[in-house]
Order: structure tokens, then sequence, then C-alpha cells
């Protein structure tokens, strides 16, 4: 029988959203609340160009508050999508965790692994995307983001500073003051 070799895995680029994407409203879920953040369409571009897969990875606890319904959230997800696809970037995957361990009620009131700073919607997109983790990068703006990578193994952990006085960067990651800097040290 012919051995066939495993594809080689890719690295990847794992994108928070809500603050990294768009610019973070509170639980964004329209169109028209949408802002990109500058930048994100250039880093997106780079980084596809250099072989990495664009993932992204977002915790919408507003599912589980009842804010908007699982629906509302696919149907802002798949706008989004179209949205960056028109700027030249195209996703390689959405992952979401749509729970809260003491918000809600139902299905989505739980303690689950996906939920950011848990890593399992980062696992979970390494495995369905054939990614290699100690070569990828997590770019996120919260200390929950950071953790999460760390947690899954992701080699770079990167974290935009929006608001410098009030944030700390946590040990191990490394801070951007903007997406042009992130894009920057592309490699
Ligand atoms: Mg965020
Ligand atoms: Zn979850």
């Amino acid at each position: 029988m012919a051995f066939t070799p495993p594809k080689p895995l890719r690295p990847g680029l794992f994108l928070d959203r809500d603050g990294v994407i768009n610019v973070n409203h509170g639980y964004v879920h329209r169109a028209e609340d949408t802002q990109l953040v500058p930048g994100i369409v250039d880093l997106c571009l780079r980084a596809r160009a250099l072989g990495y897969a664009l993932v992204v990875v977002t915790n919408q606890a507003g599912i589980a508050r009842g804010y908007y319904s699982e629906d509302d959230y696919h149907a802002y997800s798949g706008w989004l999508r179209g949205h960056l696809a028109s700027h030249g970037v195209l996703l390689d995957g959405i992952y979401h965790c749509p729970h809260h361990p003491d918000a809600g009620t139902g299905p989505w009131r739980r303690d689950c692994d996906c939920r950011k700073p848990s890593p399992g919607m980062i696992r979970t997109a390494a495995r369905d995307l054939g990614l290699d983790l100690p070569r990828s990068i997590f770019l996120g703006d919260t200390k929950s983001d950071i953790e999460s990578g760390e947690r899954a193994g992701v080699g770079r952990l990167w974290m935009l500073v929006t608001n410098p006085a009030a944030t700390v960067v946590p040990v191990g990651a490394q801070a951007f003051l903007d997406l042009a800097a992130a894009s920057a040290t592309l490699a």
C-alpha cells in the first residue's frame, strides 16, 4: 500500500474578534455597529501571503445572556466573513463559545472548555485545520486571550494594547500599540 505523507501543518494567526477585528462597542452583533480596527485588513493579507491560516476565536456570552440568539450570531458572523472577503481577507475558520458559567439559562449556562481563557477553541481549530501551534500566533486584547493561547501551546502571544495606562501586559506576551506594528513583526 502506498504511503501518503501527512499534509504539512500550517501556522495559524488566531485572532480575537471584538477589539481586534471590529472595534469593541460591547456585544456587537449588527452590521451597522461594525467598524474594522485600523490595520486589521493589512495584517490579515500579509499573514495569509506568508502562509498563515486566519482563525477567529471569540467568546460570545451575549448568547448565554440572551442579548442575541445563536441564529443572530451566525447571521452576523456570515456578514462579517463577507465584509472581510470584500477587502480580500478570507478567513479559514471562526470559532465561538456561546456559554457562560453563571449567566443566562438553559444549555448555554455551563462550565465549558471553550470559553477563553480555556484553550478549547484553539485546540479544536488546530485539529480541524491542521495547524502547528508552536509556530502560530495568538493576537488578542485581553489577559484572557493571552492565557488561552498560552494554555493551548501557541508559540507567539501578541497583545494589542489600546489603553497603555490601564493595561498590564502578561509575562510572555509581546505588546503592540497598533496593528501596523504587529504586521511589521510578522515573519
Ligand atoms: Mg477582545
Ligand atoms: Zn464554551
